[in-house]
């Protein structure tokens, strides 16, 4: 068995080096390179698979196989042993090709007369963009030390490949990063805008994967990673009083720092010849693959705290850094493949669009989107890889659909969108000051959804007529540590002035499920939503709930004050919460501080039990409101997270619909008023089929105030009702159909 020497895999490097610096087209390096890595691993054939897309690889370059064959043979994702490569992100090596498993023959490259087959994987940061094979007649496994030089080389052609190196004259390959791409995800947020992308995490770009002088590469590598460990140092030092999660974490990283493996793998990597950027990069593909594959919830952990460390190393080895606003495009999109709300809220209002890679239309940083009106599309696949600071992209949020690098055609017909929503906002402006008050003559109080300091301002810009959800938790969210009673009652007074009067339903503290507080101890529970959550953490652990309402009461200072208690399933609960607020208010009167001058109490009804609660609740409570985006999820056993269910419901499905019709109708039995404050309540038809039930108090997002209380105008609600009942004595599932086709001729 050959031993391959180290000395082999630099001087392999080094030619390509030159093949790579010489000023040829696209096609004719590639076919340098196929050559190149034949001659060297001394094997008839070395072929270059790239992807044409996402799911089919194409022969781009071969040494040995059909000349006719490059361009012309091509397989699908997980297809012949190459396929299989690719698809699995591992090394396939096999002394008896045609004997694999998966082997596919294809008789354009005359294939079927070599034996060995080993496919390498060509990926950067676990992308995989092709696949390099070498083939040979004698019927032999590639050695370890063969495998790892074909690996070292694969990553110097990724890298080439990102660079753009084998794009051009008769190479039918597209460069990356700079052809128009379309990404299909799900509407967040609606509303649609243009501008430059802003990486949340910006590519590191590695210009020189090959070095010619490994000692001061290895030099460079190991003063990084001494300035990595001095900075993992430094953080656990500072993290030391903190908090004992985040020690945890760093503990993590300062072991995989220090750890002699991982150093020595890419020390070895700089002496065959990659440069140190490039090392790194090796060893991150690796782990990143790994990534994929492992089930074992810790393993994945630590394999992340990996990922975070080389991208550190990476940072300290080229210079480039994270995202800094002041590095921020005029009109910037930002890009990520999630975000939390306090990070988004550090971006600020000047983001003009957001496209997240996985997100869900349930979390909070997609509430802090909502509450700006910020067109947002989430679950858009592949679009931190694609995506480069600075590119041209149009979000439409109404369809979900993100264009990256758009042409001419595509952004001319975005433009018309763009000046059409102008006009429906000019024209939600002209009502703005007018009641929501339909042809029949029923007036519907539109209120909005809120949950910090900066969303005041919606309120007469929108015509809202007052906040029928505060969501006071976001406050808890975006901090460090938990916020002191005076901070909250500061707060909250602000909101209040700034709301000038008008009603303010401040919701306690809805934590657990998505919500989880930096500072507080995750609880390990295999259902968070239908966990310990929101009124029973408050009433489990009254500390925080005594310090909220405590602070709202000062906030109240003498005036109105409106307070509702999260997730209510039971008439216990709501009479639990309503003591401790009957305590509140003994000791504030102890205290010598005044009492509201009125005091309502509601519950949140978001659970169906609620709803079928003693007539002695509904008489007992001074309000409920809907929290439809929980209930729908308990209603249809549908995570409210998960895309791929969430979807299969309808909100004006019949069942849902009567549901809501038998809880208004227990309210209208009590006198006691009701309101739905889930984001359903923004969303115009549905709007309008809940007035048509019989709500007449809907709070929403700001930016749907104009669009709902414009559709509520042009309508008669009784004729609406009438559409409703007719598509339920058909037997349809949902009535959405019937009241949109009604609406056709309506409006
Ligand atoms: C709801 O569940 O509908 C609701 C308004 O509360 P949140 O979205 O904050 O859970
Ligand atoms: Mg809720």
């Amino acid at each position: 068995m050959p031993h391959r020497s180290e000395t082999e895999s630099r001087k392999l490097l080094g030619r390509l080096r030159e093949a790579l610096a010489a000023d040829n087209a696209g096609q004719e390096r590639l076919d340098e390179v196929v050559a190149l890595i034949a001659d060297s691993m001394q094997t008839e054939v070395c072929s270059i698979y790239l992807f044409r897309d996402a799911e089919t690889l194409e022969l781009c370059a071969t040494q040995g196989l059909q000349a006719e064959a490059v361009h012309q043979t091509r397989m699908r994702l997980g297809e012949g042993l190459v396929g299989l490569t690719a698809r699995t992100r591992t090394v396939v090596n096999t002394a008896d090709a045609p004997a694999a498993k998966g082997f596919r023959y294809m008789p354009e490259t005359g294939e079927e007369r070599y034996s060995s087959f080993c496919g390498i994987p060509i990926q950067r940061l676990g992308d995989v963009l092709g696949v390099l094979v070498v083939q040979s007649k004698s019927a032999r496994e590639f050695t370890p030390d063969e495998v790892y030089a074909l690996e070292i080389v694969a990553m110097v052609i990724a890298e080439m490949t990102e660079l753009g190196a084998f794009v051009g004259e008769g190479a039918a390959l597209s460069a990356r990063h700079q052809q128009a791409v379309l990404f299909r995800g799900s509407v967040a947020q609606e509303g649609a805008s243009e501008g430059q992308v802003f990486l949340h995490e910006p590519r590191v770009v590695v210009t020189n994967p090959i070095s010619d002088d490994p000692d001061t590469e290895l030099a460079r590598l190991r003063t990084a990673v001494e300035t990595l460990r001095r900075s993992v140092d430094s953080m656990l030092t500072g993290a030391r009083s903190v908090d004992a999660d985040q020690i945890q974490v760093l503990e993590a990283y300062r072991m995989f720092a220090n750890s002699s493996s991982w150093i020595k793998r890419m020390e070895e990597d700089v002496q065959n010849g990659l440069s140190a950027e490039a090392a790194v990069e090796k060893e991150q593909s690796l782990s990143r693959a790994r990534l994929g594959k492992a089930a074992d919830p810790y393993l994945r952990e630590r394999l992340s705290d990996l990922d975070d460390l080389s991208n550190r190393l990476l940072r300290i080895l080229t210079g480039q850094g994270a995202a800094a606003r002041a590095d921020m495009p005029e009109n910037p999109i930002l890009v990520a493949r999630n975000i939390g709300p306090g990070e988004l809220l550090e971006y600020g209002k000047k983001l003009k669009g957001i496209v997240l890679e996985d997100g869900s239309v349930g979390s909070h940083a997609t509430i802090v989107a909502r509450a700006w009106a910020i067109p947002l599309v989430i679950n858009a696949k592949g679009i931190t890889r694609e995506a480069l600071n600075g590119d041209t992209i149009l979000v439409d949020g109404d369809q979900g659909i993100a264009h990256l690098r758009p042409d001419d055609t595509v952004h001319a017909a975005f433009r018309d969108k763009i000046s059409m929503q102008a006009r429906a906002l000019e024209r939600y402006a002209s009502i703005r000051d007018l009641p929501a008050t339909a042809k029949c003559g029923t007036t519907v109080s539109l209120q909005m959804n809120a949950g910090l300091m900066a969303d005041l301002p919606s309120l007469a810009g929108s015509g809202a007529e007052g906040v029928g959800l505060f969501r006071t938790e976001l406050q808890f969210l975006i901090r460090n540590q938990m916020p002191r009673r005076g901070e909250l009652s500061a707060l909250y007074s602000r909101v209040l002035k700034a709301a000038q009067g008008k009603r303010v339903a401040f919701r306690t503290l809805d934590i657990g499920s998505d919500k989880v507080l930096p500072y507080m101890k995750p609880n390990d529970e295999p259902n968070p939503a239908m966990g310990w959550r929101a009124i029973r953490v408050g009433l489990d652990k009254p500390g925080v709930l005594r310090m909220q309402l405590q602070a709202l009461l000062r906030a109240a200072n003498g005036g109105p004050l409106t307070v509702m208690f999260p997730f209510i399933t039971q008439i216990n609960e709501f009479r639990a919460a309503k003591a401790e607020m009957d305590k509140a208010m003994d000791r504030e009167t102890v205290l010598g501080h005044p009492l509201p001058s009125s005091l309502e109490v509601g519950a949140m009804l978001e659970t169906p039990s609620l709803a079928y609660a003693p007539d002695a609740f509904f008489e007992e409570v001074d309000f409920v409101s809907i929290g439809g985006n929980d209930l729908k999820q308990f209603f249809f056993a549908a995570d409210r997270e998960n895309e791929r269910v969430r979807k299969r419901y309808d909100t004006l499905d019949t069942s849902f619909l009567s549901f809501i019709a038998h809880v208004i109708k227990r309210c209208e039995k009590a006198g006691t008023p009701l309101s739905f404050c889930g984001e359903d309540a923004g969303r115009p038809v549905e709007a309008l089929c809940f007035a048509a039930l019989g709500l007449r108090t809907l709070s929403m997002r700001p930016a749907s105030v104009g669009p709902v209380k414009h559709l509520l105008r042009r309508v008669d609600l009784r004729e609406v009702k009438d559409v409703m009942d007719n598509a339920i004595a058909n037997g349809d599932q949902s009535v959405r159909r019937a009241v949109s086709d009604w609406l056709v001729y309506q409006v």
